[in-house]
């Protein structure tokens, strides 16, 4: 009952932070591949415009409603992507 519980605790602490981290980068002017983005965006335009439409546009979900989940899905997408060039 008890490791239930701090499990539970564990799961939304790490959440928390995962959100911490996503609105660092999202306000800060860096992309996760070391260009220079507009604040207020996730991703800079290159890597935008790699991922596939359908996906990228669950970046509008609201952080809280989406907007993680989408985030982690574009960013195996652009890992993949990275590990597929020659
Ligand atoms: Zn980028």
């Amino acid at each position: 009952m008890q490791s239930e519980a701090v499990q539970k605790a564990k799961s939304e602490l790490d959440a928390m932070v995962d959100r911490k981290t996503i609105v660092a980068e999202l306000r800060g002017d860096r992309c996760r591949c070391g260009s220079t983005k507009a604040r207020g965006q996730t991703f800079c335009r290159t890597c935008y415009f790699l991922i596939p439409p359908s996906t990228r546009k669950r970046l509008y979900e609201r952080i809280g409603e989406g907007y993680e989940g989408a985030y982690r899905e574009c960013c195996d997408y652009l890992d993949e992507k990275g590990k597929a060039k020659p």
